[in-house]
Order: C-alpha cells, then sequence, then structure tokens
C-alpha cells in the first residue's frame, strides 16, 4: 500500500467517524444529547408524574406540551417531535391518545404503550359534533375514549408500565411503584363507597371525558360538551334540559371549576356543581394525587 492510498483511507475514517457523532446531522440543536441521564418523553401529565415518581433522580422526563392545551389534541412542532425520536424511553397512554402521532415515525423499541395491559377494555364512544377548546382547532370525541387514568385501577396499570420501563434505570423503580399503588388503591377505594351511595342516580358531565371514571364507579352519566369558563347561552341550556327530560339529573361533574354565572344558572333548574379534575396536562401549583384527592374529597361531599 502506498502513501496515498494509506491517506485517502485514514481521510475517509475520519469523515465516517465525523457522520456517526451523535446527534448529528438530522437533529436539531434542542435535542437533548445523549450522554447524562435517560431522557423520558411522556404523552401526557399523568405520565409524567408516575415518570417522575418511579423514576425518580435515575431519569429525565420530558413532557413539551404547553399548559394550556390539552395533550390529547396537541400537534407538537418540529422540535418536540425530534425530541421524542431521540428519546431512550417513550410513554404513550394509548386509547388513541396523542392524535399526533398518527402521523409520525417514532422508534417503535421506544415506546411503551401504557394502556396495552386494558386494550380489550377501551369504551368506544358514537359520533358526536366537533367542536373547539383552547387552541387546537375543533375536534370530536368519537372513537376511543381516551381518559383512561380516572378509573384509578387503569391509572395503576399505566403506573405499573412505566415502572417495568424504568426498572433498569432505576433499582428502586418497584419500591417506589408499590408506594405510588397503595395512594391510588386508597382513593379507588373511596370513589367505589361514593358510587355505592349515589346508586346510578342520573349525572351530567360538562365535556365526555368520564367513560372508564363511569363505568368503574357505576355511575350512570350523560354528557354535554362545555367547558368550565364559559357560560351556557340559551341553545346550551336547552340542550341540557332536554337530557334532562329523561335523564334527570341534580349534579353536573365539570372538569374545572366552573364559571359562578355557570354555577347560578345550573342551581336555577336545580343543578348542582362538582368539579373532578382529569388533570391531563400540569395543575397549577399541585401534583396529580393531590387533585385527584381534591376530586375524591368534593365528590364525597358532595355525596355524603
Ligand atoms: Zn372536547
Amino acid at each position: 500500500m502506498n502513501q496515498t492510498s494509506l491517506t485517502s483511507i485514514l481521510f475517509a475514517t475520519a469523515i465516517l467517524l465525523t457522520a456517526c457523532k451523535p446527534g448529528d446531522p438530522t437533529s436539531t440543536e434542542k435535542v437533548a444529547p445523549k450522554f447524562g441521564k435517560p431522557q423520558v418523553y411522556v404523552a401526557n401529565y399523568p405520565l409524567k408524574y408516575f415518570a417522575e415518581r418511579i423514576g425518580g433522580d435515575s431519569v429525565e422526563v420530558k413532557f413539551p406540551a404547553p399548559s394550556d392545551e390539552d395533550p390529547v389534541f396537541w400537534q407538537p412542532d418540529d422540535s418536540a417531535i425530534a425530541g421524542f425520536q431521540s428519546a431512550d424511553i417513550i410513554f404513550m397512554n394509548g386509547a388513541n391518545y396523542s392524535k399526533w402521532a398518527e402521523k409520525v415515525t417514532l422508534p417503535q423499541s421506544k415506546l411503551v404503550d401504557t394502556s396495552a395491559g386494558f386494550k380489550a377494555q377501551y369504551i368506544g364512544i358514537k359520533a358526536d359534533a366537533t367542536h373547539s377548546h383552547g387552541p387546537g382547532g375543533e375536534h370530536s370525541h368519537s372513537g376511543t375514549a381516551f381518559t383512561t387514568w380516572i378509573d384509578f385501577q387503569q391509572a395503576i396499570q399505566q403506573a405499573d408500565a412505566v415502572a417495568k420501563a424504568l426498572t433498569k434505570f432505576n433499582p428502586d423503580a418497584s419500591k417506589n411503584f408499590t408506594a405510588l399503588k397503595a395512594e391510588l388503591e386508597a382513593l379507588d377505594a373511596r370513589l367505589l363507597a361514593v358510587g355505592k351511595r349515589i346508586a346510578n342516580a342520573p349525572l351530567v358531565a360538562s365535556h365526555p371525558v368520564y367513560h372508564y371514571f363511569a363505568r368503574r364507579y357505576a355511575l350512570n352519566v350523560r354528557s354535554v360538551l362545555w367547558e368550565p369558563e364559559i357560560v351556557p347561552d340559551d341553545k346550551a341550556m336547552e340542550e341540557l334540559k332536554s337530557i334532562l327530560s329523561t335523564h334527570p339529573a341534580k349534579w353536573m361533574i365539570w372538569e374545572g371549576d366552573p364559571a359562578q354565572d355557570s354555577v347560578a344558572k345550573l342551581e336555577a333548574i336545580g343543578v348542582n356543581s362538582v368539579t373532578f379534575d382529569p388533570c391531563g396536562n400540569v395543575p397549577d401549583g399541585s401534583d396529580f394525587v393531590a387533585v385527584m384527592k381534591a376530586n375524591v374529597e368534593a365528590f364525597e361531599k358532595a355525596f355524603p
């Protein structure tokens, strides 16, 4: 081998090594480097909470959805998508959550569908009218019901999937899961007791997100398409009254604390208000278990 060809081999090797540098050339600057803690990307806040509690300091949990959007209808930008694509683990909610993921290629080997264990128990929703809340544009809730985690037994199964995937990064994952599971079991038992006291009395929900909740706790729920911050107009009140004519509910379940005027309008027709926040996105100054405790307490107070 002459000097020239040896030089060209070395040169070619150098180019190959440069080209194989992690992060290059397709990723953007915002993508986390492949050193430091394992990067865990999550589809919603419940999974962020589970991953942080179970993974502890051993992992870095990333939930890039903005706090003012419902993560289920959120459309991530290129940088957020690149983050998911370069993650060490991606926790998805399953039940056709993350509408954006249908159009994006994610690394299958990193994906964990946290509700795969109860796929056979998914609830299908018949077609409903499209509507909008927040910046995500028009959407419909028809298809598969996706608010899986407010059936606390399903939440436990989702947390279990998180724990199994994080064990390789944190030896305490199983212990952390057991502690979380005990808290969710306690809330589950309290809600089962409330459900027994409600005894199938009709309820209305401000939005169609309570299917699994209603199934688990034996609640007889029909839904309108209202928002906590929007006071129902005459048309909305007529729609509710039409439901009440065959489903005489005395309580409406709200996703967030309703406007005072909404509460007053409902009281005028004999309907009380109670909040059960599904907590799909990061709560202000609180956390998942604290929000769920407050939800359960509100139900216990409403149905003593
Ligand atoms: Zn909606």
